[in-house]
């Protein structure tokens, strides 16, 4: 055949010449039998809500995934319909990962941290069919039941004989009765690639919540990137714990990677706090764990002062919110633990971006190598990213500019579920389309990009910016602080002037003088805090991030000092 001068505006069909490989859909059913050929022996750990530890292997989860599917066939699920979890991280949690989405339903997991009206709202929204919920969480199901419209089956996620009695949930089967008579032989479906897998509503802080909806390439397209080396970096010779829930973006995509791969997975359950944390990382011999920096100051905070180290930890990715540098610090020099800072959104799967070194950094000094790894990392291939200013144009990769964070990629949303709030993509001036993340930041030339703040976070002083982030980071850097927040207040002269908002460390002493005078030299004079205020604790949202909108309502008598 003559090949034919390339011609881009002019390929026609009879142009196209197709490779000769075999076609078969990615699906998320492929990972489980993967897993259970392959690493049928590996073994998937969790810390229960009963208190006790279960444990069993990647064979068990493929075999009981199968007879949630077999359970969800006989209660007349039709395909594509929405199946909705309110749970803790945990094995049967895993199960429906699988089951519920390998079978074509969509798995939609609930932040039970939000407020229940807003859960009612959200399982109606989704027209979720059937709700499996940890028995934690049967307060709120007693309270919202009758609300939940297009429910036709509750699943109470515990023992037959473990089920409330004296309950008036209609329609409502424990876990184990439900799947327990089940056969365990399912033959998985075959369908396309671009099916719903699962779904999951964003924290959203104006309108409605709106919802990303994966589909199974995405999820397991995401899954092959975020195992890889300069990403997650995660292998059958890892035992992981994720501390990241289950119901905030698919634990960033971690049951699926560890499918991929065979690692074996600890689960906490509801046990969040350090000490229990750090029990599980000891006795289950953990190498890698997943979180959000709030978590891990409880976790460093019991470790302290019980003077604790790891013996078997050696990674940790930390991304939801900015990673204090301190935190980076104590993690690497206090416990040998390397830190990796992630950065994602529930609108893309989540991964963007991650923090890894390239070979040419190696020959620098830790001081050089620790100013890349505070930043929130470089773009994993699958994620395409710029800056532009506010007509949309691109801004400089020089590591200064800083502008709106866009994103593109096959597994960023391109459109809400149901086009809730309206279609969420840009054009640039070449007409493609791309995602704005509602972040602003830089991206050097190296690739790296740092976040400077969320748009609406960003402090506007004079007509220069401030981050937020850089603030607080200062902040928590001082070693009476806990946690720290900045917030813009109105200033007649410079329309807005940062304070810092503190939570100091048990039994330790400080004043509004000494934090301030802490930040000289840390960063330029006028960006130092008009003022610092105390407090007992920040308000934290139901992803573990601080929720500044609640932490300005609460301050909104407050009044600069010298007005
Ligand atoms: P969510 O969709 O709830 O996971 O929130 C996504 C948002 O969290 C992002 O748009 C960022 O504003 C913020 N975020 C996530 N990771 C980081 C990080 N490593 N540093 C700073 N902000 C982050």
């Amino acid at each position: 055949m003559p090949i034919k001068k390339h011609d881009r505006a002019k390929i026609s069909e009879g142009d196209i010449v197709l490779g000769l490989m075999q076609q078969q859909s990615l699906l998320i059913s492929h990972l489980i039998e993967f897993a259970h050929r392959h690493h049928g022996d590996g073994e998937v750990v969790s810390r229960r809500v009963e208190g006790d530890i279960h444990r069993y292997t990647w064979s068990d989860v493929s075999h009981r995934a199968k007879q949630v599917a077999n359970a969800l066939d006989d209660s007349h699920v039709a395909f594509g319909a929405r199946v909705a979890t309110l749970a803790w991280n945990g094995y049967r949690h895993l199960e429906l990962y699988f089951g519920v989405s390998g079978s074509g339903r969509v798995l939609h997991t609930i932040n039970p941290r939000l407020h229940p009206e807003q859960i009612a709202w959200i399982t109606n929204h989704a027209e979720d069919q059937v709700l499996c919920f940890d028995m934690t969480f049967l307060p709120i199901i007693e309270a919202i039941h009758s609300k939940c419209k297009s429910i036709i089956q509750w699943v109470a996620m515990c023992d037959a004989d473990k089920l409330p009695s004296g309950t008036n949930i209609p329609n409502l089967v424990s876990y184990e009765a439900w799947i327990g008579k089940k056969s365990a032989s399912y033959q998985w479906p075959n369908f396309d690639e671009n099916t719903a897998s699962s779904m999951c509503y964003s924290s959203g802080t104006t309108g409605n919540p709106k919802a990303a909806l994966y589909s199974h390439r995405s999820t397991l397209l995401h899954a092959y990137a975020a195992a890889l080396p300069d990403v997650m970096g995660i292998s059958a010779r890892d035992a992981i714990l994720p501390v990241v829930p289950m119901f905030h973006v698919n634990a960033w995509g971690i049951p699926y990677s560890a499918a991929l791969t065979g690692a074996k997975l600890v689960f906490p359950g509801a046990g969040m706090d350090g000490k229990s944390i750090y029990e599980l990382i000891e006795s289950e011999r953990v190498t890698y764990a997943a979180g959000v920096p709030t978590v891990w100051q409880m976790l460093l905070t019991h470790m302290k002062a019980a003077g604790l180290k790891f013996s078997t930890l050696n990674r940790t990715v930390i991304g939801g919110s900015a990673c204090p540098p301190a935190m980076i610090q104590t993690f690497r020099e206090d416990y040998g633990v390397e830190v990796l800072h992630a950065w994602g959104m529930t609108e893309m799967s989540p991964l963007g971006t991650l923090c890894t070194l390239k070979n040419k950094h190696l020959k620098l000094s830790e001081s050089d190598q620790m100013k890349i790894r505070l930043k929130q990392g470089r773009a994993i291939f699958g994620v395409d990213m710029k800056i532009v200013d506010d007509a949309g144009i691109d801004l400089p990769h020089d590591g200064k500019s800083f502008g709106d964070l866009w994103v593109k990629g096959p597994w960023v949303v391109a459109d809400y579920f149901k086009s809730e709030g309206g279609p969420p993509l840009l054009k640039d001036s070449d007409g493609v389309s791309w995602f704005p993340t509602g972040d602003v930041a830089t991206i050097d030339n190296d690739g790296y990009m740092q976040i400077t703040d969320r748009s609406k976070d960003v402090i506007k002083s004079g007509g220069e910016w401030i981050s937020s982030i850089d603030i607080e980071n200062i902040a928590v850097a001082h070693p009476s602080i806990l946690m720290a927040a900045c917030i813009g207040v109105q200033h007649p002269k410079w329309d807005e002037r940062p304070i810092v908002v503190v939570v100091k460390k048990p039994e330790t002493q400080l004043t509004r003088e000494e934090l301030l005078a802490f930040y000289a030299g840390k960063t330029a004079k006028w960006q130092i805090p008009d003022d610092v205020v105390f407090v007992d604790s920040i308000p934290i949202g139901a992803t573990g991030k601080m929720l500044k909108t609640k932490l300005r309502e609460q301050l909104k008598d407050y009044v600069l000092p010298n007005l």
